[in-house]
């Protein structure tokens, strides 16, 4: 996929603020944040939507978003939002797909 920003991300053709990394997933800092910490996590093989990772890639890219997850819980927040905007109507502007993690902090902006 020449001309899609998250496969460039991957390739590390551009750069991007890289939180974590596996065989089948990457997570990366949005770069216009909702809330500090807001978080992309995105299959590194180029599927359009989230509803169309494949039967066989789905499962990797599960048990890597839940050590993801464990790893976000421990330095990053420990409530946050995920979010998938799927289709450009839902808000989709990226159409490689891709998780949003948007973490939640308290009245003092400390972790939770
Ligand atoms: P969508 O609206 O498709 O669900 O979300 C796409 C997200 O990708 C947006 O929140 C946007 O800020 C982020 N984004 C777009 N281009 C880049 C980029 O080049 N680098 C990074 N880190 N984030 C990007
Ligand atoms: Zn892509």
């Amino acid at each position: 996929m020449e001309e899609c920003i998250f496969c460039k991300i991957i390739n590390k053709e551009i750069p991007s603020y890289i939180l974590y990394e596996d065989e089948y997933s990457i997570a990366f800092l949005d770069i216009n944040p909702i809330n500090k910490g807001h978080t992309l996590f995105v299959p590194k093989k180029h599927f359009e939507r989230i509803s169309n990772i494949d039967d066989e890639y789905i499962k990797n890219f599960y048990v890597s978003f839940t050590k993801f997850l464990k790893l976000f819980e421990e330095r990053m927040s420990k409530d946050y939002n995920i979010i998938v905007n799927n289709g450009k109507k839902a808000g989709q502007a990226v159409f490689h797909a891709h998780i949003h993690i948007i973490p939640q902090y308290n009245e003092n902006g400390y972790k939770n």
